[in-house]
């Protein structure tokens, strides 16, 4: 209710105006004491965020060259360390990515330099740490830093490649950016390439995915089509993550989850870490905190509250609802959940312990396969007893 409704019913119903202020006073203390509650909460749990570009504007602003950035505070982005630590973030999973555009042309080249600007920044400054396990990850006391590869064409249809990726600590990889690969289909129609039908995800596809599930690394359901993201959740061994993607029932854009998918993923175990961006949150318009707290609503009541994360997608994505413009603001999400009567256990969940428990899923994946070979595969069709080599 605004003042000027209270002061006419102050009028009308001789309410006396002193009441009015003190009913103000209450609404704003017990906001202030929400802040509160929200800050004491990521200071126990410190955020982990699955989906962050800061990467990417370093190319774009100064061609990688770390020396002439001061990554306390960057302007014209919303992510740097004054602000990371303003919003109580404990670990961010860094996209390494690159174009489609570079597809079959440098794509491996380009990935690789975007991995090394994520290792230098991670080294570099003694607020970082580069970690490449989920107890590293846990134990942490600075802002643990996670190289993630955003779409497929990183890897060149070359499964030696994508070893060679997670060597150089990649956790996790979307399987699509807004491109197909020769093997896996893209949500976006926004390029030709490798136009496919009932093709969601090749043998080769299925390949990658069983060398995802023996390495180690997370894979990324974000941006690949639904048909390819089901097709991954019937084979994968480990628990997938849709790294910044929100509610398709809450914003109706391709990039999101619809139900059907999310109810699929409960199964698997796996997470969706809700995006931030205006045109996945608000569907066309900038959006607010309280739309974006309806897509965490939303997936837990369809998945139970196990299942989400936040990726917010900063430096990716360019419009962001009003109070969530960079990385100070997660408190005020939270806030708004604790106002929703989101417990502290869900809150835990949400900001980090359901990705410490997915990635310690996916590790636990990798030790089972330990005798497994790379890059041999069984296919589950009419070639169920034929093991295929990929290489
Ligand atoms: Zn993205």
């Amino acid at each position: 209710m605004l003042p000027l409704q209270l002061a006419k019913l102050g009028k009308l119903q001789c309410i006396h105006p002193s009441f009015i202020f003190v009913f103000m006073l209450c609404i704003m203390t017990s906001r202030t004491q929400l802040t509160e509650s929200a800050l004491k909460l990521m200071t126990k749990y410190p955020l982990i965020d699955g989906h962050n570009d800061l990467a990417l504007q370093l190319r774009i602003l100064q061609n990688n060259r770390l020396r002439l950035v001061d990554l306390h505070s960057i302007s014209n982005v919303a992510t740097d360390i004054n602000r990371l630590r303003a919003g109580h973030v404990g670990g961010q999973v860094f996209a390494a990515y690159v174009m489609c555009t570079a597809q079959d042309k440098d794509a491996v080249r380009l990935t690789l330099e975007q991995i090394d600007v994520i290792r230098r920044m991670c080294s570099e400054y003694p607020e970082f740490e580069l970690v490449t396990s989920a107890e590293a990850l846990r134990t942490s006391e600075k802002i643990a830093c996670l190289i993630s590869i955003e779409g497929g064409h990183a890897i060149d249809s070359s499964l030696a490649a994508l070893r060679m990726f997670y060597q150089l600590g990649v956790r996790s990889m979307a399987l699509t950016h807004t491109c197909n690969t020769p093997w896996a289909e893209s949500s976006s129609k926004l390029y030709q390439f490798y136009s496919r039908e009932n093709n969601s995800l090749t043998d080769f596809g299925e390949a990658v995915v069983a060398e995802m599930n023996r390495l180690g690394m997370m894979i990324d359901l974000s941006h690949s089509s639904w048909d390819t993201a089901k097709a991954v959740l019937e084979i994968s061994r480990a628990p997938v993550i849709f790294s910044h993607s929100s509610a398709f029932a809450v914003c109706g854009h391709e990039r999101n989850v619809p139900d059907e998918l999310l109810r699929v993923l409960k199964e698997n175990k796996g997470l969706v870490m809700v995006n931030l961006h205006s045109g996945f949150v608000a569907c066309g318009g900038k959006g607010n905190i309280s739309i974006a707290a309806d897509h965490f609503d939303h997936i837990k009541n369809v998945t139970g509250a196990e299942s989400i994360g936040i990726g917010a997608d900063f430096d990716g994505a360019s419009k962001f609802p009003y109070g969530l413009e960079d990385v100070s603001k997660y408190p005020a999400l939270i806030q708004e959940l604790v106002h929703r009567n989101w417990t502290e256990e869900e809150l835990a969940g949400l900001l980090r312990l359901n990705f410490l428990r997915v990635f310690q899923q996916v590790e636990q994946v990798r030790d089972e396969l330990v005798e497994a070979l790379p890059g041999k595969k069984r296919s589950r069709s009419w070639r169920q007893q034929m093991s295929v080599d990929w290489f």
